[in-house]
């Protein structure tokens, strides 16, 4: 399981875009009856199983009493079992067929059909028939995976782990070997003070070392929280047992009761705000960048709106291009058969017709993007940093409404 949860935390932002446009696209499909289905095929499965499985379903769809109904079940489980020919065995995270009938115009329907390669293993088989199609499994995919060191530590006790996701995982418990406060017969009470820190040194050293080894090397680790009953975790934090790099991303030492694995889901839950707040604050900080530049007399280090940061992008001087979650645009592009003048727009909507801008003679669309995979592929050739903002934030609403969800970071100032 570890290399494959590995596998969707390399997922670029881009691919977890494109991946929930697609998932936005089939949640607002509704059939008119009980009649999408849904197929969910894990890596594991044998293909002929799953259609076996199909075909038993098909028989049994014979009995729906609704004609159309009927007509559009059996058309959608033909259509996933020729389908599932293409496969000798399900791809490395298995496949994902959603496949029904959708209202059109008037009574007409059209066939909707969609194969997805899920960017994390599917975990068990599932068919189902509905008048939705069934997301849920694929959304929780699209959570956030980002992951975080976890210590719990007092005098007597330590436990580390890691928070992946949502998920609690425990790397280890170390017990110490600080003696308690009972001193043995005929020590002098010097020597077992000097024994008490020798052994709690040692105690410390070992977590810290512990942690080392688990988070170092880790590049998905975002930061690290410290947890404990009593003031040791502050002590251990103070001091300079931590690795460098792992004292630099420590986000804050909190109060827990415990120090096993349940002193880590308490850690987890009490740094819970603080974290969600850290990944806002990336954005945040980003769009009061390019605030603070706007603001300034020369118009800054800025550019929004698309024409200003496409000119820009062009020339190579965006630092860091902000793009809006929310942006919903077409980028269109059109080969006009009169004059031989290739052009592009960007719409709100698929136009049903467009005409050239050159010679006005109606042209045929040639190509429809998404503005933010054609921003992201300018982007990728300039050698640009894209950040996806999201709209959770009051900047991140206001780079939609004020700066049409496009705006940029400048290396250098272009005039014009
Ligand atoms: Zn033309």
């Amino acid at each position: 399981m570890e290399s494959s949860d590995r596998i969707g935390e390399k997922l670029s932002d881009r691919q977890k875009y494109d991946f929930k446009r697609a998932l936005e696209e089939i949640r607002n499909l509704h059939g008119r009856g009980t009649e999408l289905i849904s197929v969910y095929v894990p890596p594991g499965k044998q293909i002929s199983d799953v259609a076996a499985y199909l075909r038993g379903e098909y028989s049994q769809s014979s009995n729906i009493k609704s004609q159309s109904t009927r007509k559009a079940v059996m058309g959608a489980i033909q259509s996933i079992l020729s389908r599932l020919k293409l496969y000798k065995r399900p791809p490395a995270n298995g496949v994902v067929f959603f496949v029904g009938e959708v209202p059109k115009v008037g009574d007409q329907t059209r066939t909707a059909q969609f194969v997805l390669e899920p960017p994390e293993p599917i975990t068990t088989f599932l068919y189902r028939c509905d008048s939705e199609f069934y997301l849920e499994p694929l959304l929780d995919m699209l959570e956030e995976k980002r992951s975080y060191g976890l210590i719990v530590i007092d005098r007597s006790e330590a436990t580390i782990g890691l928070l992946k996701g949502k998920r609690v995982q425990i790397i280890k418990n170390i017990q110490s070997l600080v003696p308690s406060k009972h001193r043995m017969g005929g020590q002098s009470a010097l020597r077992f003070e000097r024994l008490i820190e020798i052994a709690a040194h040692e105690f410390y050293t070992k977590v810290a070392n512990t942690a080392t080894e688990a988070f170092v090397s880790n590049k998905e680790l975002k930061g690290l929280l410290i947890g404990g009953p009593g003031p040791t975790k502050e002590y251990f934090n103070g001091s300079d047992y931590l690795h460098y790099e792992l004292q630099k991303k420590v986000i804050g030492t909190f109060d827990v009761g415990y120090t096993d694995e349940y002193g880590l889901r308490e850690l987890v839950e009490k740094a819970k705000d603080k974290l969600e707040d850290l990944d806002l604050m990336r954005e945040k900080r980003l769009i009061q960048r390019l605030l603070e530049e706007i603001r300034r007399s020369d118009g800054g280090l800025a550019a929004y709106g698309e024409d200003e940061v496409r000119r820009n992008l062009d020339l190579g001087s965006v630092d860091v291009l902000l793009l809006s979650e929310g942006l919903r645009k077409h980028r269109i592009s059109m080969d006009c058969s009169s004059c031989g003048r290739k052009s592009t727009l960007t719409a709100d909507k698929v136009p049903d017709e467009v005409k050239c801008p050159n010679c006005g003679a109606q042209t045929e669309i040639k190509s429809d993007v998404d503005i933010i995979d054609e921003f992201y592929e300018v982007a990728d050739r300039m050698g640009t940093r894209v950040e996806l903002i999201s709209t959770d934030s009051e900047e991140g609403e206001m780079l939609v409404a004020a700066f049409g969800g496009i705006a940029a970071i400048l290396r250098f100032r272009t005039g014009g």
